[in-house]
């Protein structure tokens, strides 16, 4: 199988090319369709299978196929929300973001805490589509009023095993709290816990099951 027989739209597929990818890994061939076709996932994958690609390559592809979102103030809403447990993972799956998504006009941002507040806020202003956060930061904006996300199409937890580990689980139900009950939502793990199940019956909707 090449990342051509997976459906995915020209810019994303040139995006591909440039990173120099031949095939796709076990987890995005299995990712990529399910994201595709619409439904929810959950996904058991380790960190070095490919799995930030298996995400937001679909996501991409769906965003850019899809229409941008309006808050009730008319300014551009937040169409994607993709939460890591860690500043480090957060950096690097906006990173991807950017790369796989160089050919499309969509905006993406990286938001966690110890750093200012207020080029978070400037930037929030100019319009994102695609916000990549930490639980912690992504709250403090939210209890300020500056963070809209009634209109988020589509939802990832990453490593959710370890935000839980970290003690995120009262956030990540307050985050679950804000989003809109119809959207198409992902669950990463490298482990299935009982607590992990708990929190993929609570977010996901019949959700299609890969383990790599
Ligand atoms: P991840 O598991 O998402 O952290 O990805 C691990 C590494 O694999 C990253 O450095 C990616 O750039 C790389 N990678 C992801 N998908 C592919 C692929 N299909 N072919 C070659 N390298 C890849």
């Amino acid at each position: 199988m090449t990342f051509d027989d997976l459906g995915l739209a020209q810019p994303i597929l040139r995006a591909i090319r440039e990173q120099g990818y031949e095939i796709p890994t076990p987890i995005q061939a299995q990712a990529i369709p399910a994201v595709l076709a619409g439904g929810d996932l959950l996904a058991g994958a380790q960190t070095g299978t490919g799995k930030t690609a298996g995400f937001t390559l679909p996501l991409l592809h769906r965003l850019a196929a899809g229409q941008p979102a309006k808050d009730s103030r008319g300014r551009y809403a937040i169409r994607a929300l993709i939460l890591t447990p860690t500043r480090e993972l957060a950096a690097q799956v906006e990173e991807s973001v950017r790369t796989y998504g160089k050919h499309l006009s969509l905006k993406s941002m990286v938001m966690f805490g110890g750093v200012g507040m207020g080029p978070q806020i400037a930037q929030l202003k100019r319009g994102v589509d695609i916000l990549v956060a930490t639980p912690g930061r992504l709250l403090d904006h939210h209890q300020q009023g500056m963070l809209d996300l009634t209109q988020v199409e589509f939802f990832v937890l990453d490593e959710a095993d370890r935000m839980l580990d970290m003690g995120f689980v009262h956030d990540i139900k307050k985050v679950l709290a804000m989003l809109p009950p119809k959207k198409q939502s992902l669950l990463f793990s490298a482990t299935f816990s009982p607590e992990i199940k708990a929190l993929a019956d609570r977010l996901l909707n019949a959700p299609q099951v890969i383990e790599v």
